[in-house]
């Protein structure tokens, strides 16, 4: 068996095909490039009991990864992260089977770990030895970190307001780290220049093919912890959504196999905030491409993308599973936030926390039935947003007796 069965790359959009052994960035169309394998060959070769025994990290699904040569892999640990049931949580929103996907404890504390541990270790097999990208923090900081272990330096561009742990990560990790008084956007502009005056390996969302494979792996895990069963329905905070489009493939995938049988594909839910809502509003209008949003803002700032590259692959993937977008209300995420720490004990971030609000709300417009089980992606750490909350605690003298502890009770 090989280690990858990995075929080659094509273009979602003009069908053109890419040989799989070359750098490739975007098609010349300019849609992004997605990684076709070898299905059939592998659906003969492949069994879900051959994973039984293997590590719990996203590794286990190496033949559904791009990288040839197991010597090329660079890893931390990644995956294989926690699917918990959240009883108390669903039983305040009325949804007695909802689930939590928990990427908050995978290596650099959000689920970019995924993109960069598959991205990276496929830019060392191919060769390269400097890679460059904007971001919104966390990607940033993954690939950084990643990229210092696989011993490729890295040039970073991020917004001056993007969470500060994610600057020290990114700075502390040796990488040629700017900050720009803009958006990833504007981000975005400079990386692109520098890519073509330096030379560098562009890993910007999409302009590498194999960020989404990574990401993916969301997916794979999802099926193997339900044994196969797939649930209802899948909810995603949705920036670039690369991961929504990774959960997708990564379904189909497993159905060209033949694990899935008979079974409906899940309703995605894209989740994004009502001051950042691109990939809503194209859908609510039926459109198959998004319209950059201006002065978008959130404080959740992973899906603050006012334009992604992918839009209409995210589309795509909600039409076919009959899924959905819908934007939630700025003001009501920290307070969801508060819930879930509070009924579960869980510290998710405001991405993840924006996603459990959206789960709530189409279960009071009855979009998700009672009865239906749900899966909320929380894809980053709680802490690493230390400023997202500002709480108010009592300051005691030493010495001083503590009050009663009903009287703390909220
Ligand atoms: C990047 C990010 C997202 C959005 O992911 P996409 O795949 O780009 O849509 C959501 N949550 C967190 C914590 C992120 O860092
Ligand atoms: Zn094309």
């Amino acid at each position: 068996m090989d280690y990858s069965y990995i075929s080659h790359l094509y273009c979602p959009k003009c069908l053109q095909t890419y040989e799989k052994d070359a750098i490739h960035h975007l098609c010349d169309c300019g849609a992004p490039l997605l990684v076709e394998y070898n299905l059939d060959r592998l659906a003969k070769e492949w069994r879900p009991a051959d994973l039984e025994r293997r590590k719990p990290d996203l590794w286990r699904y190496h033949e559904l990864l791009p990288v040839q040569s197991e010597e090329h892999v660079t890893t931390m640990g990644e995956g294989m992260t926690p699917l918990l049931s959240m009883p108390t949580l669903g039983e305040d929103m009325e949804l007695p089977n909802l689930l939590m996907k928990d990427e908050g404890i995978i290596p650099t504390g959000a689920f970019k770990a995924r993109g960069a541990a598959v991205g990276v270790s496929k830019a060392k097999e191919l060769g390269v030895e400097a890679l460059a990208m904007p971001t919104n923090g966390n990607a940033g900081a993954a690939w950084a970190l990643y990229a210092a272990r696989a011993h490729i330096s890295s040039t970073i561009v991020m917004p001056v307001d993007a969470p500060s742990i994610t600057r020290n990560e990114c700075a502390l990790s040796g990488a040629n780290l700017f900050l720009v008084n803009g958006l990833i956007s504007d981000a975005g502009k400079m990386v692109a220049e520098a890519v073509k005056k330096q030379g560098l390996y562009d890993v910007s969302t999409l302009k590498e093919p194999y960020r989404i494979e990574g990401k993916k792996t969301m997916g794979l895990e999802i099926a193997e912890q339900l044994n196969w069963k797939l649930p209802d329905v899948i909810l995603y905070p949705t920036g670039g959504g690369v991961g929504l489009i990774g959960i997708y493939k990564a379904l189909q995938e497993l159905q060209a196999l033949g694990w899935l049988e008979g079974q409906k594909m899940p309703r995605l839910v894209a989740v994004q905030a009502e001051g950042c809502a691109p990939i809503v509003e194209a859908w609510k209008q039926g459109k198959t491409e998004s319209v950059f949003w201006e002065n978008s803002q959130t404080q959740a700032f992973g899906i603050n993308v006012p334009k992604a590259i992918g839009d209409f692959l995210i589309l795509h993937a909600l039409y076919e599973t009959d899924g959905c977008a819908i934007a939630v209300e700025e003001d009501e995420i920290l307070k969801e936030l508060k819930q879930v720490a509070k009924l579960e004990g869980s510290f998710v971030c405001p991405e993840g926390a924006a996603a459990f609000l959206a789960a709530r709300r189409l279960r009071e417009q009855n979009w998700i039935k009672q009865e239906e089980s749900v899966v909320v992606l929380n894809t980053g750490a709680g802490i690493k947003y230390p400023d997202t909350a500002e709480v108010d605690v009592p300051v005691l003298e030493p010495g001083e007796s503590l009050p009663l502890a009903s009287s703390f009770v909220k």
